[in-house]
């Protein structure tokens, strides 16, 4: 519940959250990319949910040499939603939101329907399990509709302040369970309220860094200028 920060310095850290794309190209060059990294000044390097479970050796070797320069690995980054996979959306159209009347498969979901919150329970666990030794996992909503939530008869008496505090609250039972020394960052506009206490292992960020869309890492003697 307390912001996260790197206990022993005032500055913050720097993140690097990778998607899908960049991850491969990161895991194919893991020296020369833990080498920029270090160049740039990043602390974390955050890696998506799916590489966990699809290249578990790459990611060892990838951690082996962030440690070099003092880059620790985390998993995650906006994919709260990912914790309730769109293609259930055939089947289980009430696990997803409601807009108007009508469930839609955009943008997070149903987090008061019990269906919702056992598969999403299941979800984070798979990756809490395939990235064991992670120490801080991260949840976010979903880029620029953090506030997009349900508006199904249950879900209307929360805010999305709150239907997004279920959500992550289920999430840290889960890991609380599989990995009591990890936590899970979640995301909240400074200054919103809300009525829904938060699990001890969880950590708020009030601002998310941004991807690095192309980071110029693919030859060890490339100088880098100015890139962040
Ligand atoms: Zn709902």
């Amino acid at each position: 519940m307390a912001n996260y920060k790197d206990d022993n310095s005032e500055a913050p850290q720097r993140f690097l959250p990778a998607g899908n794309e960049t991850t491969k190209e990161i895991l194919k060059k893991h020296d020369s990319f833990a080498e920029w990294a270090a160049r740039q000044h990043y602390d974390v390097i955050i890696l998506p949910f799916s590489a966990f479970l699809s290249a578990g050796r790459r990611i060892k070797e990838l951690k082996q040499s962030a440690a070099e320069y003092g880059i620790s690995l985390e998993a995650g980054g906006h994919e709260l939603s990912n914790l309730v996979p769109r293609n259930y959306f055939f089947f289980h159209r009430d696990f997803f939101r409601m807009v108007e009347g009508r469930r839609v498969k955009t943008c997070h979901f149903c987090p008061t329907n019990p269906g919702t919150i056992a598969l999403l329970g299941s979800e984070a666990g798979k990756y809490f399990r395939a990235a064991e030794d992670v120490k801080v996992f991260h949840l976010w909503p979903d880029k620029d509709a953090e506030t997009v939530w349900c508006s199904c008869p249950t879900c209307r008496a929360f805010s999305p302040l709150e239907q997004n505090r279920i959500a992550v609250n289920t999430a840290a039972d889960i890991l609380a369970a599989i990995n009591p020394n990890a936590f899970i960052t979640y995301f909240e506009k400074p200054g919103d309220g809300g009525n829904i206490p938060l699990r001890a292992n969880l950590l708020k960020m009030e601002t998310l860094p941004e991807p690095v869309a192309e980071p110029r890492f693919s030859s060890g003697r490339e100088r880098d200028q100015g890139n962040g």
